[in-house]
């Protein structure tokens, strides 16, 4: 049985599309809940300025509160060596980078192109200096929602120059939705072969409704990471309204099903997930959350019997 391992993204990806600010203690708690569920990471926040994403503001007391589960890394984003200064004291078992494949989603989203983001991420490599991991996370993988298709040779060439790097793994990310499942095989065939020895983490969306058939595609290809978001939480600025991440546990329950071991106690992250529309104030996109897992039966209507003697 092949495992898969989730890395749990709904306090920093979820989270930071969130208008209204989840107190410190309501993150704490949940991550705390979230910790016991079987993850193999949790990306817990983002050192990014407190100006750019208020919700996250609380970078330092979060880390320093929640309750680390042995076996489970607490990864973070970080966006410069600030941040990274700021990670390192708060000791995060992971630096998560990002930057754009596209130059126009670097460009509207990080406000700098391409080769200035490179340069600011290779010295917070430097910074970390094999003392802790690094994994950077590729936007707009599959597509751009400004420039069109994101062609694969472009997505590999910058895979290579975080690879010369030395950094321990690359996150392909469908940071809009963008992606269907031919183009995810042929990306993570590719991917591979080219990357054996990284760890290689696929991030999706459901913007359009090709979440969980591209982690199949995914899967099919032998990948076994994957970023998820508690209840599918985390909006897309140029689809308002879409739903955002791929749900992490209609992932797992589809999975499991399928015959996948993923290490997660579903049942325990059900109960979680039921808990976030409390925590942010509306419902959320997941599904399994709402209707149960598959085989959760239910008790059959009191007619039902009646028609069974009746037809004997
Ligand atoms: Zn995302």
């Amino acid at each position: 049985m092949q495992r898969i391992y989730f890395n749990e993204v709904v306090t920093r990806d979820g989270f930071q599309n969130e208008p209204e600010f989840v107190p410190t203690d309501v993150k704490v708690n949940l991550i705390d809940a979230l910790s016991l569920c079987g993850y193999a990471k949790i990306e817990v926040t983002s050192f990014t300025s407190a100006k750019s994403i208020p919700m996250l503001r609380d970078a330092e007391e979060v880390m320093g509160r929640i309750r680390r589960a042995p076996g489970v890394e607490y990864t973070v984003l970080v966006p410069n060596v600030r941040g990274a200064e700021r990670a390192m004291e708060s000791k995060a078992d992971e630096f998560n980078l990002v930057m754009s494949t596209s130059e126009t989603h670097n460009l509207s989203n990080l406000r700098m192109p391409r080769e200035r983001s490179f340069a600011g991420l290779k010295e917070v490599v430097e910074l970390a200096n094999g003392r802790v991991p690094i994994n950077v996370s590729l936007s707009a993988c599959f597509g751009c929602p400004m420039e069109g298709e994101v062609p694969q040779a472009e997505v590999i060439a910058w895979a290579d120059r975080f690879a010369d790097l030395g950094v321990r793994g690359l996150t392909i990310c469908d940071t809009t939705g963008m992606a269907h499942p031919d183009q995810v095989s042929r990306m993570c065939e590719a991917l591979r072969a080219r990357f054996p020895n990284l760890q290689l983490t696929l991030h999706f969306h459901n913007t359009r409704g090709m979440g969980l058939a591209n982690v199949m595609a995914a899967a099919q290809q032998g990948i076994d990471r994957y970023d998820g978001s508690l209840g599918g939480l985390g909006g897309c600025p140029y689809a308002p309204g879409a739903s955002g991440n791929i749900s992490t546990e209609d992932a797992i329950h589809m999975l499991q099903a399928v015959g996948y071991e993923t290490g997660i106690d579903l049942e325990l992250l059900l109960a979680v997930a039921r808990r976030l529309p409390h925590v942010v104030g509306h419902e959320v996109p997941g599904q399994v959350a709402k209707a149960g897992r598959t085989l959760d039966l239910h008790p059959e209507p009191a007619y039902v019997a009646e028609l069974r003697s009746k037809f004997e």
